[in-house]
């Protein structure tokens, strides 16, 4: 058997200057390259006569060389040669630039097919940009049939295309045999899919779109299907890796729920215990807490650090953003500092000898709760004794990371419990398969007593009354929140930005109110000041960039202003919005996008409009108004952003699938993810699948070499 795992070089025909194509391609073996699939296909099948030719079409044509003509002509150092192909009632010029032999490779008679755009000069037709082939009995690879089209780096000639074809080909020929279908053989034809061999061809050199369709569905099967077992595997790993059981009663969580001014909801009070009885066990707590902004997952996650605080063991809290960990120290100080946890930051912002002091306190254990963002772990922060590691705002830290992060948190085999947080509103069953290798817990209830957010769309002519509104609304004490899209105004695409909002809003209609300008681009000690000072209802309104978009938590801020809302994405939206409504008053949304869009969103028809950006904007806006329902609103996204795009799928962190789209393909996921629990379940170390298990091994392996990203 040829080993696919073969250095590409070992290709017939390639030497080093191809060589370096295919590792600017990222191709280095065999493997690699069987399965760097075409971008796209062109269909060459179809034979137009040279006659009948249309100027301006990319066609393909058979013809025989009868003549080369004219004089070649030397520019620039480019030699020109026009060769003149034929098929008996019209003639067609294929210019080559420098290839000298041309005339002793398709001598005079030679019969040729070629697909290219169509020109004319003069009299002339022409081609400049072609594919051809010599007319022969053997199968056709660039021309005459459905060719694929790979994906092509900056730097590499069109010319590519072919050398990549014909390298396919042969190697498909050559080690196409060699490749067992590592799939049970009852899972391939209950699920009616292609054998693997005859899936890797066709993806390459389909016989037809249907024939391809049917290779991609196989191929896609079969990556989701081993990202799922071992996903999987990890999962029931993990199970037999050594934790730490922690035996708290739960004096301090009863201590800090009675000290809180409000009731658990009941999917609280459910999580609690859930998390309580899965950090009793000795293997490691695994678990994603998902749930909808504002449904107090921060609660939830508390009680997770006083159990392992009061068995005697520290909590790293990591936070996507620094502004956020920033909010969770103010936060958690609030709660827990009558319980006498101590807790502490560690951001970049944290510098010179506090920072070696804090790193000191940590590795004596006299910090309970260090809190800051994903490099706390990343930079080999050294704790006394870690138990517990919370991740809020997952979805910003990706499966890989998350994976790496467990690694360097345990210590001498014995790992800590894991708790990530994620409001993303993704479906359901696709959490259930993207997370595959965690327990999920769902915070499906918004606490009682929260106000009630409306959304409102209005125009600029609007904005007066909204200006006066505002004013009433902090005149009773509440704060608001004005988004813009940008930190600086820009001429060109001629939008409002938070600088100078900041400075109109605060010198013009809100010149008697305190202002505050919050945006990415100051420094953590501003940053914090401002949001300080809001909190401590110092400043009224608070203009802002979407930096305000994750965890920021304000119970008096019950309006949100958002400008060129029809720019922004729904997720963002939401997250946004979400951070309104979060104490019991009613809140405000007021997306500000023109009048067109305005009328469109409030008008009880549904009038299509034209362009599609601006339907897809007047959908997202409708959308918002229309419900405060994270799942719904997901399933809108999904439905308007299509593949690539649905809450940047890219984030999730997910290994890099060469076909498939976890959103787009979601059909297959969960078949993939039900054959693969099937399997799992049956026989979990793959005693009598010996293939599946050195395929899944080295899928392991291969995703622990890969580096964290952000
Ligand atoms: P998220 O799930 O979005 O992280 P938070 O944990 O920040 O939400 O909670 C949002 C707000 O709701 C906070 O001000 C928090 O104190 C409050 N809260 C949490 N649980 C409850 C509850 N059961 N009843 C009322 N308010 C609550
Ligand atoms: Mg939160």
């Amino acid at each position: 058997m040829q080993n696919l795992k073969t250095s590409i070089r070992y290709l017939k025909g390639i030497g080093p200057a191809k060589s370096k194509i295919f590792s600017k391609l990222g191709i280095k073996t065999i493997e690699d390259f069987l399965t760097f699939y075409p971008r796209t296909y062109q269909d060459r099948s179809l034979l137009t006569p040279i006659h009948r030719l249309q100027v301006g079409e990319v066609q393909t044509f058979v013809g025989q060389v009868v003549d080369y003509k004219g004089k070649r002509f030397q520019r620039k150092g480019i030699n020109t040669t026009r060769l003149i192909l034929s098929d008996g009632l019209r003639n067609i010029a294929l210019l080559f630039f420098n290839q000298p032999h041309l005339k002793e490779y398709l001598p005079v008679g030679q019969r040729l097919v070629v697909t290219g755009r169509i020109r004319r000069f003069g009299h002339e037709l022409q081609v400049t940009n072609f594919d051809y082939e010599i007319l022969s009995q053997k199968e056709p690879v660039d021309t005459q049939r459905i060719v694929p089209l790979y994906p092509l780096k900056e730097g590499l000639s069109p010319g590519t295309q072919r050398l990549l074809r014909r390298t396919m080909h042969s190697a498909l020929d050559e080690y196409l045999s060699s490749i067992e279908d590592p799939l049970p053989f009852q899972l391939i034809s209950q699920h009616r899919l292609l054998d693997l061999r005859n899936a890797l061809r066709t993806i390459h050199f389909p016989e037809s779109f249907l024939e391809m369709y049917a290779a991609r569905s196989r191929l896609i099967f079969n990556e989701f299907f081993f990202l799922m077992l071992a996903l999987g595997q990890v999962k029931r790993s993990r199970g037999k890796m050594r934790g730490i059981a922690f035996r708290s009663e739960g004096r301090l969580i009863s201590r800090f729920i009675a000290s809180l001014p409000f009731r658990l909801t009941n999917a609280q009070e459910r999580v609690i215990k859930v998390i309580k009885t899965d950090m009793a066990l000795s293997r490691p707590m695994n678990r994603l807490l998902h749930g909808e902004v504002g449904s107090g997952k921060t609660v939830v996650a508390i009680c997770a650090a006083l159990l392992a605080k009061e068995y005697g063991y520290q909590i790293a809290l990591m936070a996507p953003t620094e502004i956020l960990a920033e909010q969770h120290l103010l936060n958690l100080k609030r709660f827990l500092d009558p319980l006498s946890v101590r807790i502490d930051l560690l951001t970049s912002g944290v510098k010179g000898e506090t920072r070696d002091e804090i790193l000191a306190r940590v590795a004596r254990n006299e910090i309970d709760i260090l809190i800051g963002t994903h490099a706390l772990i990343q930079e080999g922060v050294k704790f006394g004794h870690l138990g517990l590691v919370i991740i809020d705002e997952q979805h910003r830290f990706g499966v890989l990371q998350r994976a790496t992060l467990f690694e360097k948190a345990q210590q001498g085999g014995v790992y800590p419990d894991l708790l990530v947080m994620s409001a993303t509103p993704i479906p359901r069953t696709l959490a259930l398969t993207l997370y595959g290798d965690l327990d999920i817990s769902f915070l499906d209830e918004l606490p009682s007593g929260r106000g009630k957010i409306k959304t409102f769309c209005r125009s600029e002519k609007d904005l007066p009354r909204i200006y006066d509104f505002m004013k009433e609304r902090i005149k009773e004490d509440y704060q608001a929140y004005i988004v813009c899209p940008l930190i600086e105004a820009n001429e060109e695409l001629g939008l409002k930005a938070a600088k100078e909002m900041f400075e109109i809003l605060q010198s013009g209609v809100f010149q008697d109110l305190r202002l505050g300008l919050l945006h990415g681009r100051m420094n953590t000690a501003e940053k914090t000041k401002i949001m300080e000072a809001f909190r401590r209802r110092e400043i009224d309104i608070l203009v802002s960039t979407t930096v305000i978009e994750v965890g920021v938590d304000i119970p008096l801020a019950t309006l949100m202003l958002i400008e060129h809302a029809e720019r922004f994405g729904l997720s963002q939206l939401h997250q946004l919005r979400g951070r309104i409504g979060r104490g019991s008053a009613r809140s405000y949304c007021i997306l500000l996008t023109t009048l067109a869009i305005s009328n469109l969103v409030n008008s009880e028809e549904d009038v299509e409009p034209l362009d599609d950006e601006l339907s897809k904007a007047v959908k997202r806006l409708k959308t918002m108004v229309g419900t405060n329902d994270g799942f719904k609103i997901a399933e809108v996204d999904l439905e308007l952003r299509g593949p690539g795009e649905f809450f940047g799928v890219k984030q999730h962190g997910m290994p890099e699938l060469k076909l498939g789209h976890l959103i787009r393909d979601r059909r297959l996921l969960e078949l993939a993810h039900q054959a693969a629990s099937l399997i799992l379940d049956e026989d979990s170390t793959f005693s009598n699948y010996p293939l599946l298990q050195k395929v899944v091994k080295d899928y392991l392996e291969m995703r622990q070499e890969s580096s964290p990203r952000d």
